[in-house]
C-alpha cells in the first residue's frame, strides 16, 4: 500500500514574514491531514529557516534543485550534500521550468537524480510533455524519454528511493488542469513502464500528479488508482488551500 504524498513547490515565491505565516498556518492544520505525508520546498535561502521552524513536526522540507557536481567552482550552484547538511529529505528535480526555461537536458536531470541519491536524499523526478507533443499523440515518447535516462543510467533499484511526480507542463502555473482521466492514463504508462523491470519496485513507487491542482478539484485527481497525491505550486502558497489539498489525498 503506498502512503500518498503531497509536496509544495514554492518556486521563487516568499520572503522571511510570509514564509512564517504559511508555516505556521499549515502547522497549525497538519493534524486534521489523515494520510498524506506533507513536504515543502522553499527556495534555497530559507531551507535553514523552514528546518528550524519544522523542527519536531511531521511535515518534510526540501530543495527545488540541486548542482550536478560535488563541490568546487561552480559559482552560485548548491551542492546535494549542502541540502543534506539540513535535512532536506526531498529535492524536485527535472521541473518542467528547469527543462524549460534553464535547458536541462534529460542527461543532466539523470545526473542530478544520482547525486540526490548518493547524498541519502528522495529524489522528486518530474516529467512531463507540452501542449504540441500531448497534441501531436507524443505524450508517452516524452515521458519515457524523461525516465528512461534515468533507468539506464542509474536502473530500476534506483526507483525504490524516488518519487516521481507527472506534470503536464501545459497545466502548471496555466489554471488548466489534466483530467483525472488523462492523469490515470499517463501514471499506469509510467508505473507500467518501470514494471517491464521491476513489478515490485514499480507497484511501490509514489506518482504525484502536477499542474493546477486546488482544493477543488484535488479529490477527484487523487482518487484514481495510480495517483499517490500531488506537487502542488500555486495553491501550496495559501495555508488553507494546501491543507484541503492535503486532506484530500
Ligand atoms: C509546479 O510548479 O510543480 C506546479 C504543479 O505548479 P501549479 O500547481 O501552480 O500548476
Amino acid at each position: 500500500m503506498r502512503q500518498s504524498l503531497v509536496v509544495g513547490n514554492w518556486k521563487m515565491h516568499g520572503s522571511t514574514a510570509s514564509i512564517e505565516s504559511l508555516l505556521n498556518g499549515i502547522k497549525q492544520g497538519i493534524a486534521q491531514v489523515q494520510r498524506a505525508q506533507v513536504g515543502v520546498c522553499p527556495s534555497f535561502v530559507y531551507i535553514q529557516m523552514v528546518a528550524e521552524l519544522l523542527k519536531g513536526s511531521v511535515i518534510r522540507w526540501g530543495a527545488q534543485n540541486v548542482s550536478n557536481e560535488d563541490s568546487g567552482a561552480f559559482t552560485g550552484e548548491v551542492a546535494a550534500s549542502m541540502l543534506a547538511d539540513f535535512s532536506c529529505t526531498y529535492v524536485i528535480i527535472g521541473h518542467s521550468e528547469r527543462r524549460h526555461i534553464y535547458g536541462e537536458s534529460s542527461a543532466l536531470v539523470a545526473q542530478k537524480y544520482a547525486k540526490v541519491q548518493a547524498a541519502g536524499l528522495t529524489p522528486i523526478l518530474c516529467v512531463g510533455e507540452l501542449l504540441n507533443e500531448r497534441e501531436a499523440g507524443q505524450t508517452e515518447q516524452v515521458v519515457a524519454e524523461q525516465l528512461n535516462a534515468v533507468l539506464t543510467t542509474q536502473g530500476i533499484e534506483s526507483f525504490k528511493n524516488a518519487v516521481i511526480a507527472y506534470e503536464p507542463v501545459w497545466a502548471i502555473g496555466t489554471g488548466k488542469t489534466a483530467t483525472p482521466e488523462q492523469a490515470q492514463e499517463v501514471h499506469a504508462f509510467i508505473r507500467q513502464l518501470l514494471a517491464q523491470q521491476d513489478a515490485n519496485i514499480a507497484a511501490q513507487v509514489q506518482i504525484l500528479y502536477g499542474g493546477s491542482v486546488k482544493a477543488s478539484n484535488a479529490a477527484e485527481i487523487f482518487q484514481k488508482p495510480d495517483v499517490d497525491g500531488g506537487l502542488i505550486g500555486g495553491a501550496a502558497l495559501k495555508a488553507d488551500e494546501f491543507l484541503a489539498i492535503c486532506q484530500a489525498a
